[in-house]
C-alpha cells in the first residue's frame, strides 16, 4: 500500500504530496514481527512459549525455533524483503548487518526461499574486522550471532530493498561478548534480580520482574546536503574543523521550540513514518537551542528495546535525510561556539505491572520502597561516578562536557529541594513537617505525600531526579547507550544489594529498618548531590574538596573502566569478565586515537590543498591591485590602507604555513609512538592544542578574505540556510 507520493523535484525544492491519509495507529509497528503478527502467523502453542521467553525472559525451547523461523519468512517475504540479516551492535558504537538471500537452489536447480530454524537462531559473521580490543587471539577471529527474541525482528526498508533483520548478540566462540548488546542484557537481568530482592525484602511480593526503562532523547543538526559534500571535515570527521563563527549564533535564543521551518517538518515526517512501521514510539520533536539543531525523543521503552530503538533512529535520521537533500549530524559539537548535541538518557525501573519504582507512592509502604531505590541509586553514583564518566567519554564529546552547555565532567546527582529536605530529615532523625501536603502517618516517622509536581529542574545536571526517572544529561548524542546503561543497571543493583543486606542484618520492623539504612547511608554518600548551577567555577573546586572525580579528557577517564573496583564489580555480577572490561577500554582508547589522528590529518588537508592557496590567491589580488593602482596613479595613490590589508593577510598566510607545519610534525611524533597511553595524552593535549592554534589563525583570514575565493561553505550558510 504506497500511502505517499515523495518526489524531489530539485535541490532546494521538494514536494511530499499525500495520497491518502492513514491513521498512524493503523500502520504503526507494520514492519515489525510484533506480538500480533505472532498471534496471527503462530501455531497457539508456539506463540505462548515465544511470548513467556520474551516478557518472562524464560529460556528459549529451540524447538519452536523451525516453526518461528517459518512464520517469520512468510511474512518477510510478504512485506517485499528478499534478504535477511543479524542485526548486531559490534563494539564499534553503530550496528553491522550481513545480508543473505532467501534464495536457495534445489538440487534440481530450482530456486526457492528458505529460512531454516538455524538460521534464525545462529549466525557466523566472520569477526575479523571488527575491534575486538584484544579478544580476538582468544577466539581466532570467529564469532558468532545469536538471535536475541526480545527484540522484535523487523524489515529495514533502504532504497527499493527490504531485508529482515533480527536482532542478535555477538560472541566469540569462547563465549566473550564481541557487541554492546550482550553486557547489557546481562545488566538488565542483574538489576532484576537486585530489585526483585529488594522488594521481597520490603515486603513486597507480586511483582515477578523488574524491567529497567529507557526513553533517550536524541538531538541531532541538519544542514543542506550539498554544503555537507563540500566540507571534507564535516564528511570525514563529523565536524566542522574551520569556520569563523557566524555574527549570529544562539544569542537571540530564537531557535528553541521556535515554528519548525516547512522543509524541517517534512523531514521529520518522513522519519517519523518510518520510525512508526518499526514500531519505534517517537513522541516529540523541537528545534533546540543551536540554529539547526533538533531533538526527537521517544515514549520510553524497556531499555533493551530503548537501546535498539536509539541505534534505528540515529540510522533512519541519517537515511531519510539524504532523500529530502540535508545531512543529519549526530557529532556531539558539529559547530564551535554554538551548543552541541547530547542524548539525555532517561532511565527508571518498572515492576511487571507497569509500576514506576521511582514514582514517589501514595502509601507509606510505596514511599519507602521509593526512598530505598532513590537512595540506591544516589549510592551507586558515589560509589562508581568514575565509571559514568567513563562510558560517555569519547573525543565528540569531550568538546561538549563542561562546555557551558552540557553537564561538566564532574558527575553529581541533582534531587530537588523537597527530596533532598526529605532525606536530609531522615539522616538527622528530625521528623519531616509538611506544610501544604498531607501527612502520612507510617508509624515510625511522617513522610509527606510525595509529588511529581514538587521536584524542580536543574539542567546543568549531568544526573538529575525528575520527578519520577532520573535523566542522565552526559550521554553523548552519537554514541550507543548500551554500555552507559549496563553500567548503570549494574551499579545500581550492586548498591540495592548492599543495601538490602544491612536492611536484612537488622532486627524489628523492616521499613523502620530500611529508614535506619537510608541515614547511615545517605551520611556517606551525600557529597554527591549538587543543587547548584554545574557550569561554575566554584563547583569545580567544590568538587575537588569533595572529592569527587574530575577527568575532562577521555585518554584519562577510560582507565577508570579498568580499575580493580571495576573489575571486581563487573566479575561479581558477570556483566564485564576482566578479558570483555580490558578489550573495551583498548578499543576505546584506540578510537579515541584514531579519531584525532582522523581530525588532524583532515585539517592538514584543507589547510594546506584548500586554505593556503585560496590566501595566497587572495594576498596575490590585493598586492597586484596595488601595484597596478600605483602604476596608475603614482603617488597619488591612496595605498596606505590597502598595503596594510595585504600585510595583514600576508602575515596570517605566513602563520598558516608555519602552524600547519608544527602541526604536521606532531602528527609524525604521535604516529612513532608505540606507548598508547603516551599517544593518547599527546593526541589529547599537543595535537589537540595545535589543532586550535592552526584553527584560529584560518578562522581570522576567512573574515577578511574575499568570499569569492574562500574554497568552503561557511558556518552561517550551513547553519541559516536550509
Ligand atoms: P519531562 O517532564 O522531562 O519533559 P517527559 O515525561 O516528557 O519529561 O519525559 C521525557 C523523556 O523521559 C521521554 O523520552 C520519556 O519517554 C522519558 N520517560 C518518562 N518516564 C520514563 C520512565 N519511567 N522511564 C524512562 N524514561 C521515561
Ligand atoms: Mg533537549
Amino acid at each position: 500500500m504506497k500511502r505517499f507520493v515523495k518526489n524531489i523535484a530539485s535541490e532546494r525544492e521538494y514536494v511530499v504530496a499525500r495520497e491518502k491519509e492513514v491513521p498512524v495507529s493503523q500502520y504503526y509497528g507494520e514492519d515489525t514481527f510484533n506480538f500480533d503478527v505472532m498471534r496471527q502467523k503462530l501455531p497457539a502453542d508456539v506463540c505462548k512459549k515465544l511470548m513467556n521467553c520474551i516478557k518472562e525472559a524464560d529460556k528459549l525451547d529451540t524447538e519452536i525455533a523451525q516453526t518461528v523461523a517459518h512464520a517469520m519468512k512468510e511474512w518477510a517475504i510478504d512485506k517485499g524483503a528478499t534478504h535477511f540479516c543479524h542485526w548486531f551492535q559490534p563494539m564499534t558504537g553503530t550496528t553491522a548487518e550481513k545480508h543473505d538471500s532467501f534464495i536457495e537452489l534445489t538440487e534440481e536447480g530450482i530456486p526457492i526461499e528458505r529460512f531454516s530454524a538455524s538460521q534464525l537462531v545462529k549466525g557466523e559473521p566472520d569477526a575479523s574486522s571488527f575491534p575486538s580490543g584484544g579478544l580476538r587471539s582468544t577466539f581466532e577471529a570467529r564469532g558468532y550471532t545469536a538471535w536475541d527474541p526480545s527484540s522484535p525482528a523487523f524489515i529495514l526498508r533502504n532504497g527499493i530493498g527490504a531485508t529482515l533483520c533480527i536482532p542478535t548478540v555477538f560472541l566469540s566462540y569462547t563465549g566473550e561478548a564481541l557487541d554492546n548488546k550482550t553486557p547489557l542484557l546481562r545488566s538488565i537481568n542483574v538489576l532484576n534480580k537486585s530489585a526483585l530482592h529488594m522488594m521481597r525484602l520490603l515486603g513486597n511480593d507480586k511483582a515477578t520482574r523488574v524491567l529497567a526503562t529507557l526513553g533517550p532523547e536524541q538531538e541531532y543538526f541538519l544542514i543542506d546536503m550539498d554544503y555537507y559534500y563540500k566540507r571534507p571535515d564535516l564528511a570525514l570527521t563529523g565536524r566542522t574543523l574551520i569556520g569563523a563563527p557566524p555574527s549570529k549564533g544562539q544569542q537571540l535564543e530564537d531557535h528553541y521550540f521556535g515554528s519548525i521551518k516547512e522543509r524541517i517538518l517534512s523531514y521529520m515526517h518522513d522519519v517519523e513514518e518510518e520510525l512508526y512501521k518499526l514500531g519505534i514510539p517517537a513522541k516529540t520533536r523541537h528545534n533546540e537551542v543551536a540554529p539547526a539543531q533538533y531533538e526527537i525523543a521517544p515514549i520510553f521503552e524497556e531499555a533493551n528495546i530503548a537501546v535498539d530503538h536509539n541505534h534505528l533512529i540515529m540510522e533512519t535520521l541519517k537515511r531519510v535525510a539524504q532523500k529530502h537533500k540535508l545531512a543529519a549530524l549526530l557529532h556531539e559539537k558539529p559547530f564551535a561556539g554554538i551548543n552541541g548535541s547530547g542524548k539525555h538518557c532517561n532511565w527508571s525501573l518498572s515492576d511487571n505491572f507497569g509500576n514506576n519504582l521511582l514514582n514517589p507512592g501514595q502509601s507509606p509502604q510505596d514511599n519507602v520502597q521509593f526512598l530505598v531505590f532513590l537512595t540506591a541509586t544516589i549510592r551507586s553514583v558515589y560509589y562508581h561516578a568514575d565509571l559514568l564518566r567513563a562510558s560517555i567519554a569519547s573525543s565528540s564529546n569531550d568538546h561538549r562536557l563542561g562546555a557551558n552547555e552540557a553537564p561538566p565532567a564532574i558527575i553529581s546527582v541533582f534531587l530537588g529541594e523537597q527530596l533532598t529536605k526529605i532525606l536530609y530529615d531522615i539522616e538527622q532523625g528530625v521528623i519531616t513537617k509538611a506544610t501544604n501536603k498531607a501527612i502520612i502517618d507510617m508509624g515510625l516517622s511522617t513522610l509527606p505525600v510525595l509529588s511529581k509536581d514538587n521536584t524542580d529542574r536543574n539542567r546543568t545536571s549531568p544526573f538529575a531526579f525528575t520527578g519520577n526517572k532520573f535523566e542522565f544529561r552526559a550521554v553523548g548524542s552519537s554514541q550507543s547507550i548500551a554500555l552507559p546503561i549496563t553500567i548503570l543497571n549494574t551499579i545500581v543493583a550492586e548498591s540495592l544489594d548492599i543495601l538490602a543486606d544491612k536492611i536484612g542484618t537488622k532486627s524489628g520492623d523492616v521499613r523502620q529498618a530500611a529508614i535506619d539504612v537510608i541515614r547511615e547511608e545517605f551520611k556517606t554518600v551525600k557529597p554527591i548531590l549538587f543543587m547548584g548551577d554545574n557550569y561554575s567555577k566554584e563547583w569545580e573546586k567544590e568538587a575537588a574538596k569533595r572529592g569527587l572525580p574530575n577527568k575532562k579528557v577521555t585518554a584519562e577517564a577510560l582507565e577508570d573502566l579498568v580499575t580493580d573496583k571495576a573489575k571486581e564489580l563487573f566479575n561479581k555480577y558477570g556483566v564485564f569478565s576482566t578479558v570483555e572490561l580490558e578489550a573495551r577500554y583498548t578499543i576505546r582508547l584506540e578510537r579515541y586515537i584514531k579519531e584525532i589522528d582522523i581530525e588532524a590529518k583532515t585539517l592538514l588537508d584543507m589547510v594546506k590543498t584548500k586554505v593556503i592557496p585560496a590566501a595566497l590567491r587572495y594576498q596575490n589580488s590585493i598586492a597586484s591591485s596595488c601595484l597596478r593602482i600605483k602604476d596608475l596613479l603614482g603617488d597619488r595613490a591612496p595605498l596606505d590602507a590597502q598595503k596594510q590589508l595585504c600585510e595583514t593577510v600576508a602575515a596570517l598566510s605566513n602563520d598558516i604555513i608555519k602552524e600547519a607545519d608544527k602541526l604536521s610534525r606532531l602528527i609524525e611524533k604521535a604516529t612513532a609512538m608505540h606507548d598508547e597511553i603516551e599517544q593518547a595524552k599527546l593526541y589529547a593535549y599537543d595535537v589537540k592544542l595545535q589543532m586550535e592554534a592552526l584553527r584560529s589563525k584560518v578562522d581570522l583570514i576567512e573574515t577578511v578574505a574575499s568570499d569569492n575565493l574562500w574554497p568552503f561553505p561557511r558556518l552561517w550558510e550551513m547553519l541559516f540556510i536550509s
